[in-house]
């Protein structure tokens, strides 16, 4: 029985050691569920914590970087020269750039921050200027659209109002309403005075070259006017070749003050070429009778070698043709001390009617360094200052002389050897209409020519004009040869230096030779022998082929200057300089109208209060009343003849624009001084009345020397 009741504890042991095995089993299990979970969560935790680092490390950058965005904004704002105020949508004070605050004397932005701009801007500026900008801003916000105005304000209140640009810009949220607007303050004042002094100093420029012009043109037309009287009252040579020759020279000094007043113009942008129809051999002519003048102060040759070929009736702006020959000559004569200077021109066809000239300009000159030659067509370009002192010029010629070039469809090119010489080629295209060429002889191989000149470039280049006017020629240096082949009376022309003119002109006279002479002379050199056909050196094509056509260069013939007469008509000349009305008076004789003259403005009105004139001519810079108030005064005065009467400007100034200042002011022409005889003759011919013009046959030979 006991070993049952044993056994039965065993049992029951047994079961509950089963029951706490099972027990242990489950708690192990949950044991494991939980330490996965807690690993789980050790696992969370600590991504957290690493998270949370990051993020503090985030959010210091952050702030950082907004500390350092304020810092900027703030720096921004305080360095700022232009006031910025920023306002709310109900134009409450958010931000100022301290500037304000400084002008204004608001101590901290924090008395304004969120106060109305109305309130605030009427403590800081004039009332005015505060509703002014106030509409402004309101009519920003509801249009929401940025307006600029200008305005000059007194911010601060200091009696130191400045010129404002206003900006102002609505700020605008993603459904595009205004948030607020921000205001900039741009201060013009600099700028502004900087604009209004550059323009004062153009103002000057100009009319510094305004009265640059008068002054010399003033002087000018004495000597041009007194040279046209003298002309008009000389018929016999040599005289009429030397007033020729000041006439000449005094419209090259006239063309000179022109470049001066060309260049501005140029660099203003307001230059343009006139085209007309033109002879070539006048051109020439004329070009080439100014620099035998300069030629003539210096001891070397000048030599002309031009195409005879080439068409004569060109077209184009004859007058910057001439300048840009004139210019390159001038250099080239100023920079050679000994030696030759030439001038060549060649052309080639471009077309039917175009053609291409080359002009060139070689001298035995200082010539051009290597390192000089590529700046030389700048403006205001000297070189070598030292070594050029006492050479007069303004750096200017080339520079325009280039821009001409280009004008015409081409350009200019130089090239040097320094110590040696230079050689300046300019290219432009001109039109030219019809066939005849500059110069041709009739009948070439019929005139046999001699020549001698013992000055073997002049030598030179006459037999090269001759060959190429197709004219047989033989050629000695040696006098006693020239003489010897003179009498074999085989020449048709002996052309011949004046060296040997005795022996010459006796030998025809005692063999009775049919040969022409024709003497190849220098400037002043041929007066006394004027029974002889003279060549003035440089020869070139034109007088040559003159000469051997039997066109001797005769005296050029007094001819009446004015194209009709008035002696009925009254005129009056007013001008401050005695010598002026002189010149005028000059002028008008040809004319036979009665003149009167006076020197002031007052003098004037009183003159034709009196006396019925049919044309005024009016200067206009006198002392006391100038000319333009005196033709005020004329014109206010009581009846109709005084609105109708012709008044005529007459001015020393060249500046474009004056011919329309004049007749806005009254007048009905003008004439610059020096007064031209063609221009003057215009200008009477169309104001005199018809009735009174009795008109005169003219001559048609009007070509000068
Ligand atoms: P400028 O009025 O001084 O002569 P230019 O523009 O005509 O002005 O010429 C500019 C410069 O070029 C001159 O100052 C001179 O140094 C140089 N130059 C021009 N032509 C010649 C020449 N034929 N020989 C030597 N130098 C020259």
């Amino acid at each position: 029985m006991a070993d049952k009741g044993v056994e039965a504890n065993i049992q029951i042991l047994q079961a509950k050691i089963e029951e706490l095995e099972e027990a242990n089993a489950k708690i192990r299990k949950e044991n494991r569920a939980i330490s996965r979970k807690y690993g789980t969560a050790q696992m969370l935790l600590e991504r957290n914590n690493v998270y949370n680092a990051s993020k503090d490390k985030l959010l210091a950058t952050v702030m950082a970087e907004k500390e350092r965005q304020d810092k900027y904004f703030n720096l921004l704002l305080e360095y700022t020269q232009e006031i910025i105020l920023l306002l709310d949508k109900n134009l409450r004070f958010v931000y100022c750039s301290h500037v304000f605050l400084r002008q204004t004397g608001i101590p901290d932005f924090a008395m304004i921050n969120g106060r109305e701009f109305r309130d605030v801007f009427r403590q800081a500026a004039e009332e005015s200027a505060a509703d002014y900008m106030l509409n402004i801003l309101t009519a920003a916000i509801q249009n929401s659209r940025a307006a600029a105005v200008d305005r000059i304000i007194d911010i601060g209140m200091k009696g130191n109002p400045r010129h404002y640009t206003i900006h102002v810009s609505p700020m605008l949220n993603a459904d595009s309403v205004s948030e607020g607007v921000l205001m900039l303050f741009q201060d013009m004042t600099e700028i502004l005075n900087a604009k209004e002094q550059a323009e004062a100093a153009s103002r000057a420029k100009s009319s510094f070259l305004a009265n640059m012009s008068h002054e010399i043109r003033t002087p000018m037309n004495a000597i041009v006017g007194m040279t046209e009287l003298a002309l008009m009252e000389t018929s016999g040579m040599p005289m009429l070749e030397y007033l020729t020759n000041i006439r000449q020279a005094g419209s090259n000094l006239l063309s000179i003050i022109n470049d001066v007043l060309d260049f501005s113009k140029i660099e203003s942008g307001n230059f343009q070429l006139i085209s007309a129809a033109y002879s070539f051999a006048s051109l020439l002519n004329n070009v080439i009778n100014v620099m035998r003048v300069r030629f003539s102060e210096k001891a070397i040759l000048f030599l002309v070698d031009v195409d005879a070929s080439l068409p004569n009736s060109l077209i184009g702006d004859e007058l910057r043709v001439r300048q840009i020959i004139f210019n390159m000559m001038s250099n080239a004569v100023k920079y050679t001390e000994k030696g030759f200077v030439q001038l060549a021109i060649r052309g080639t066809l471009l077309g039917e009617n175009s053609i291409s000239l080359t002009i060139s300009v070689t001298d035995s000159g200082i010539g051009i360094k290597k390192q000089d030659l590529g700046n030389l067509f700048g403006d205001f370009v000297r070189l070598d200052l030292n070594h050029n002192r006492g050479i007069e010029g303004t750096g200017l010629g080339l520079a325009i002389t280039k821009r001409l070039c280009i004008e015409m469809g081409g350009d200019i090119r130089v090239s040097s050897v320094y110590g040696t010489g230079s050689v300046f080629t300019a290219e432009i295209i001109q039109s030219f209409s019809g066939k005849a060429a500059l110069a041709v002889v009739e009948l070439p191989e019929t005139k046999r020519v001699l020549l001698y000149d013992n000055r073997r470039l002049y030598s030179d280049s006459v037999f090269e004009i001759l060959k190429n006017l197709k004219v047989p020629v033989s050629r000695t240096f040696d006098a006693e040869t020239f003489i010897a082949e003179l009498a074999d009376g085989i020449f048709s022309f002996a052309f011949f230096s004046p060296d040997i003119l005795e022996q010459a002109t006796a030998l025809i006279k005692r063999s009775r030779l049919k040969t022409a002479l024709v003497l190849l002379a220098d400037l002043g050199e041929a007066s006394s022998f004027h029974d002889i056909p003279v060549i003035t050196m440089p020869a070139y094509a034109v007088p040559v082929a003159n000469v051997l056509n039997g066109l001797t260069l005769s005296k050029p013939e007094k001819k009446s200057p004015v194209r009709f007469t008035a002696p009925d008509a009254r005129v009056l000349v007013v001008d401050d300089i005695v010598t002026n009305l002189k010149v005028s008076q000059g002028l008008l004789l040809p004319f036979q109208m009665r003149v009167d003259i006076c020197e002031t403005g007052s003098k004037a009105v009183a003159l034709t209060k009196t006396n019925r004139y049919d044309i005024i001519l009016m200067d206009h810079m006198m002392p006391g009343m100038d000319g333009i108030e005196t033709t005020a005064a004329i014109r206010a005065l009581e009846g109709d003849y005084f609105k109708k009467l012709p008044i005529i400007a007459l001015t020393a100034s060249a500046i474009s624009g004056m011919r329309e200042m004049f007749l806005e002011n009254g007048f009905n022409d003008y004439l610059s001084k020096p007064i031209e005889l063609s221009r003057l003759n215009e200008v009477m011919e169309k104001w005199i009345p018809q009735s009174k013009q009795r008109k005169k046959q003219l001559n048609a030979q009007n070509d000068p020397l």
